[in-house]
């Protein structure tokens, strides 16, 4: 829908630019927040009409948006290239649920990354458990091996490149192009690269999923996730958004709208700080691997300078000679990084991480604890000193 009717912009200017049509805005720059729930219509005649079309840029019920909406799912379908269309969604979580649920069936198998995202493993693991789906879980370095744990009854790929804990990079194309000679639908939770970094359907992908939470919105206020497809997918998609009653507010997506503005600084800047702590974290003494997926000792790093256009500001790093008290030390004597879920906003974060836990087709390796690290927008040299601080801390706990 937003994507013909354009010529291709940079990155930049799209975000800028994306889904501020004329009709939507009027005579201001941002589409204003309209609060609907019943749209009137002028004469029965204009109601029947309206029940006649299921599509964006027309007012029905407030359950199907307004141009608040419309406008933000416009602006992520233009920065997708291929993309049919995009549904918005509550949070991240929602979006993956939904989008799973618009392709799988009782009797269907699901694969799912080893290094998926926690909420992701249990939606599969129970909830479609329940609705009679099997889900089993692949080497996220499996590449088009994956076709070898094809049955005949698998019919999804829950992909998440780099994993969100874990940082390997898949090889999705490889995937992809397994899956389709199978007829196996692709979906790849792409919240850490964004098509920014990694345009998911021009590398195979049917679905890609981002928890607009972390990068969009970029503020660390306004729960959204979004789901883009291309036209093969895209009716199945909405139509189960719709049956399952998915709808965000007209609030929230003006929120996450004007935090898309600002995407490509943003980005740029995270990127930039995430890799100056991440090369000064490799030389610490106390640090053993770092897992960023632009170092060459990130699983997947090869695959990563193929076919990504950057790298965002998330990543994890070992405390070598550590263990679950010094790790505690190090992340309480930090005073820049709050302690806390979720990521992507302006604000630096650490986190202690725990992947052998969610591990069942894999094991997990590395032997020291492990720190995620969501470097914020602040100067990089001020958070290097804190975690100095930070390392400080964990020596003395490490000799006590
Ligand atoms: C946060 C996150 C999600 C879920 O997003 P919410 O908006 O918190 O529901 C999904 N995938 C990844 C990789 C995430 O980090």
């Amino acid at each position: 829908m937003a994507d013909s009717d354009n010529p291709k912009k940079a990155p930049a200017t799209q975000a800028v630019s994306g889904g501020r049509r004329k009709q939507w805005t009027e005579a201001v720059v941002n589409p204003p927040v309209w609060r609907a729930s019943t749209h009137l219509y002028d004469s029965v005649e204009d109601l029947k009409t309206g029940l006649k079309t299921n599509e964006d840029g027309r007012f029905f019920y407030g359950r199907r948006g307004s141009p608040t909406q419309w406008s933000l799912a416009d602006a992520l379908s233009e920065m997708e290239p291929g993309a049919a269309g995009t549904m918005l969604y509550p949070s991240g979580v929602a979006a993956i649920s939904s989008a799973l649920l618009s392709v799988l069936n009782p009797g269907d198998e699901v694969l799912l990354t080893d290094s998926s995202y926690d909420p992701s493993r249990s939606f599969a693991d129970a909830f479609l458990k329940r609705m009679g789906v099997t889900a089993h879980y692949y080497d996220p370095m499996i590449g088009g091996d994956i076709a070898e744990l094809f049955t005949d009854k698998t019919k999804a790929i829950l992909m998440e490149s780099p994993g969100s804990l874990t940082f390997e990079v898949q090889d999705i194309p490889a995937i992809c192009a397994a899956a389709k000679k199978a007829n196996i639908v692709t979906l790849l939770d792409n919240t850490w690269a964004t098509s920014r970094f990694f345009p998911a359907l021009e590398k195979g992908v049917d679905i890609s999923i981002i928890a607009a939470t972390k990068y969009i919105v970029g503020h660390s206020d306004v729960m959204m996730g979004a789901a883009t497809t291309h036209k093969k997918y895209w009716t199945k998609l909405r139509r189960t958004a719709q049956q399952l009653g998915q709808v965000v507010s007209p609030d929230d997506a003006y929120l996450t709208a004007r935090g898309l503005r600002t995407l490509e600084v943003r980005l740029k800047q995270h990127e930039a700080s995430a890799l100056t702590i991440a090369h000064w974290l490799k030389d610490r003494p106390e640090v053993g691997a770092v897992l960023h997926p632009a170092l060459p000792e990130c699983p997947g790093h090869e695959t990563w300078k193929r076919d990504f256009l950057g790298s965002s500001g998330l990543f994890s790093f070992e405390l070598s000679k550590g263990d679950e008290e010094t790790r505690a030390a190090f992340i309480d004597a930090l005073s820049m990084f709050g302690i806390g879920y979720s990521w992507g906003g302006f604000e630096s974060l650490a986190l202690p991480v725990d992947p052998a836990k969610y591990r069942t087709a894999t094991n997990w390796t590395l032997t020291g604890p492990l720190v995620r690290l969501n470097i914020g927008l602040e100067d990089p040299d001020d958070l290097m000193a804190d975690l100095a601080k930070g390392f400080e801390a964990y020596n003395k706990a490490q000799s006590c």
